[in-house]
């Protein structure tokens, strides 16, 4: 067994290192660094930059634009772009909605939506989610009804992440109530500026608007914009989720975040072993993820380890929220959403890291719930590993 990086391995690791510093914009960085909101011309930015040099889908095969890395190099991308404070890549088009069409989609599609995708002049986001649809998500209700060339569709979707920013959506619609609820279920792929769609934003606990509803009455689908096979969707959306699963234990961000901890931490015992259980914690999740890609490696796809990492990646991004709660004290309280727009420039108001503390703790309890809340995840853990 070979542990550490070969020669080529870092010379590959050194030269994104390289890119990353030259090219990513001093603004950006310091907005992600500092922990203020970012804005949707952040995002699209750096994606473009990304895309010029051809680094932008590094999981896509080389055919549709992929860089031909190995798992392992792109492990060490990712590692250095959270390291390095980048914004993270927006998955909805890239790594969700981009593979099914790739996988599933007509000849058509895949010429105008993949292109549009790596360049980033397409914002897609996730119309899964309904009021009463979540972990349950095979009960959906949106309903799209054939209509000579179109689908009418009427329905409620919930939790959609920047839908304010997204000027396409990839939804589930019900296309049939016969047989077992999954089978009625069919893809779709909307223009968000379609007759009858509205957005209304949804205030999450940091102050934040990231998720919204979307309301979807008599929108008029055209039928080209089914993906695959009528009530098929079901089979798309759980290819699609597996896509969601992997990559999702974001170990640059951690690493940056535990040495944020670390800078900002009082110098007492009790921040000294929760920053060493964290810190242990955070290694036994970075060798779990190396083992992972060892498998993808040798052609074996994620299994359950998938839901592992989410549940204890999602943990240590809570944990290390928490510990730099903790450790910013009662300055984490003051609430000033004007210091996350523009930086913090009052005086004597404590540390200018505080203000961005408290809506980052409350902002990334999210992540035990979205993307298969962690209960589901240990559902699957339990059914494929313990065969219960
Ligand atoms: C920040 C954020 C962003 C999101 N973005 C999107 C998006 O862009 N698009 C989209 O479609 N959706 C999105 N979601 C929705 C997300 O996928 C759902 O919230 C998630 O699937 C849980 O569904 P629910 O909220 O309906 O909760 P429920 O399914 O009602 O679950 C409520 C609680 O019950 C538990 N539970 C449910 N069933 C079981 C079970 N069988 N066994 C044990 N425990 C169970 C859950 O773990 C949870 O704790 C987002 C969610 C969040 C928080």
């Amino acid at each position: 067994m070979r542990l550490g990086l070969t020669p080529e391995e870092e010379a590959f690791k050194t030269r994104v290192r390289a890119f990353i510093d030259e090219n990513l914009p001093a603004d950006i960085r310091a907005r992600v660094e500092g922990g203020l909101k970012l804005r949707r011309d952040d995002f699209v930015r750096w994606q473009k930059i990304l895309y010029e040099q051809g680094f932008i889908a590094p999981h896509w095969p080389k055919e549709f634009g992929g860089t031909g890395w190995t798992p392992l190099e792109r492990y060490l991308f990712e590692e250095e772009l959270g390291a390095a404070s980048a914004p993270y890549l927006i998955r909805f088009g890239l790594g969700m909605v981009g593979p099914v069409i790739m996988t599933f989609g007509s000849d058509e599609q895949k010429k105008h939506y993949l292109p549009r995708i790596l360049s980033s002049d397409d914002w897609w986001c996730q119309g899964y989610s309904e009021p009463g649809a979540g972990s349950d998500l095979a009960s959906l209700q949106t309903r799209a009804v054939l209509e000579g060339d179109h689908y009418v569709v009427n329905g409620h979707k919930t939790w959609v992440t920047f839908a304010q920013h997204a000027n396409r959506m990839f939804f589930l619609g019900r296309t049939s109530d016969a047989g077992k609820k999954q089978d009625g279920i069919s893809f779709f792929l909307v223009d968000m500026e379609t007759a009858g769609i509205s957005v209304r934003p949804i205030t999450t606990f940091d102050g934040g608007n990231e998720i919204n509803e979307v309301i979807l009455e008599d929108v008029r689908v055209p039928v080209e914009s089914l993906v695959g096979e009528e009530g098929k969707g079901w089979t798309y959306a759980k290819f699609l989720l597996g896509h969601e699963r992997t990559g999702i234990a974001h170990i640059g961000s951690l690493k940056r975040w535990l040495l944020k901890a670390r800078a900002i931490a009082p110098n007492e015992p009790s921040f000294g072993r929760r920053l060493a259980a964290s810190e242990v914690e955070l290694l036994a999740l970075e060798s779990v993820v190396l083992k992972v890609l060892a498998e993808e490696t040798a052609g074996r796809p994620p299994g359950p380890e998938a839901s592992l990492l989410k549940i204890r990646g999602s943990e240590l991004q809570q944990t290390l929220t928490e510990l730099m709660f903790d450790a910013a004290g009662y300055y984490a309280g003051p609430y000033l959403p004007k210091a996350l727009d523009d930086g913090f420039a009052e005086e004597n108001f404590g540390p200018s890291h505080a203000p961005a503390i408290a809506p980052l703790y409350f902002n990334w309890r999210k992540a035990s719930i979205y993307a298969g809340s962690n209960e589901i995840q240990k559902n699957i853990i339990a059914k494929m590993v313990l065969g219960l």
